[in-house]
């Protein structure tokens, strides 16, 4: 299957480019109603920790705490109205944090000049008009939102992304500098996101050479990171982990994941982990799907003295794992990424259950 993808416009990169923001983005305020829309996570507020927001008096800074619950539509809505109401339309939409933030930057960009609430855009190609400028600046390295055509969000109904091309960001800047500050947990899972988008990516039977070569190049750069002789949170690692990242996203951008984010998904979902945390629970007790990489993993866990919870599914109600498995089953192509076309004579709810009960 081809796929002509749409690129990230433009990409900064470098410690200290974050410095560049304002001069990048001025050019375009005189789009819309003049004004720029600043979504920024709540640790960077000026109460928590000084980072240095280039807006002028007419715009709007949005901080937001992203730990409460993953990004939501109603959220995305909510935020769209208000400002809507109070200033009109943006002229851009800056997203400066992890993976939520960049994800709800995203979809607001895109709820400006699409009408009614989000919920009803989540899949593939429902969008009907593209939204106004957008910029992403990644915080955290590992989930490669900052350069997907995706922004996934939590629904009534289920979790799923808006993807079309527009959800791409017209420009990206990649300063390692700001990931200096990430706690190591934090650091630890949602760099895991991009390991597991790798190994997921290159699993599958929508692996091609362009995805990976990517991928490749980004497990070489986990492996630095987390395994290497100075495996750590050094200024020099968190500069690849962030390159990384993203590479494990154009990775995915041709190719799938598979298993265990069909599992994170309902994990999330159901019972509110994080995306990174719920990842890292599901993959270790997937040997069977991904033996190289479940194995490296474990090698990673130990290195980082990370213990992950086991036995969870003990605490669990039959309804809250049937809930899950319905989630992760209704995600076909995950599976059919992973297990190839006959997924459905491989995979059922009962299996899918069995798989949540092992962790
Ligand atoms: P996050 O954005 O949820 O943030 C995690 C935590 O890190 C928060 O507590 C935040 O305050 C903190 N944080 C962020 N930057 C920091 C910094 N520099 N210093 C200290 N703390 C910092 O984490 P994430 O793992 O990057 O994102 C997860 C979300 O991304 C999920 O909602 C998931 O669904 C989504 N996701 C999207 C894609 C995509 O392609 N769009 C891919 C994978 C995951
Ligand atoms: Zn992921």
């Amino acid at each position: 299957m081809f796929k002509n993808i749409r690129n990230i416009e433009k990409i900064l990169f470098g410690r200290g480019s974050y410095r560049m923001l304002k001069d990048i983005i001025e050019p375009n305020r005189n789009q819309n109603n003049g004004f720029f829309l600043f979504i920024v996570d709540h640790f960077f507020h000026p109460k928590n920790h000084h980072l240095s927001i280039p807006a002028e008096p007419e715009d709007a800074v949005v901080y937001i705490d992203v730990d409460p619950h993953e990004p939501t539509t109603e959220q995305v809505d909510h935020l769209r109205d208000e400002i809507k109401e109070s200033k009109g339309i943006p002229a851009g939409v800056i997203g400066i944090g992890g993976g939520s933030i960049l994800d709800i930057a995203k979809a607001v960009s895109l709820m400006f000049t699409n009408e009614g609430s989000s919920a009803q855009y989540q899949g593939l190609n429902l969008i009907k008009n593209p939204g106004v400028y957008h910029v992403g600046v990644p915080t955290i390295s590992g989930t490669g939102a900052e350069c997907s055509s995706t922004a996934v969000l939590t629904g009534p109904q289920k979790k799923l992304g808006i993807k079309c091309e527009w959800t791409v960001f017209d420009q990206v800047i990649l300063d390692p500098e700001l990931t200096a500050t990430v706690p190591a947990e934090k650091w630890f899972y949602t760099g895991m996101d991009t390991y597991i988008h790798c190994i997921e990516s290159e699993k599958g039977i929508m692996n091609n050479a362009f995805s990976r070569a990517f991928a490749d190049e980004a497990l070489k750069l986990c492996r630095e990171v987390y395994l290497g002789a100075s495996a750590g949170q050094t200024p020099e690692n968190d500069d690849k982990l962030m390159v990384a990242s993203l590479m494990g996203g154009m990775s995915l951008t041709y190719s799938e994941v598979g298993v265990c984010h069909a599992l994170s998904y309902g994990l999330s979902k159901i019972l509110g982990y994080r995306h990174g945390y719920a990842n890292c629970v599901a993959f270790q007790h997937l040997n069977d799907f991904y033996p190289e990489g479940v194995s490296e993993f474990q090698q990673m866990l130990a290195k980082h003295k990370i213990r992950l919870p086991q036995h969870l599914s003990r605490e669990w109600s039959e309804s809250q794992i049937h809930a899950m498995a319905e989630v992760a089953y209704n995600l076909p192509h995950m599976w059919h990424h992973a297990l190839g076309d006959d997924w459905k004579n491989q995979i059922s709810v009962e299996s899918v259950t069995a798989l949540y009960k092992r962790l």
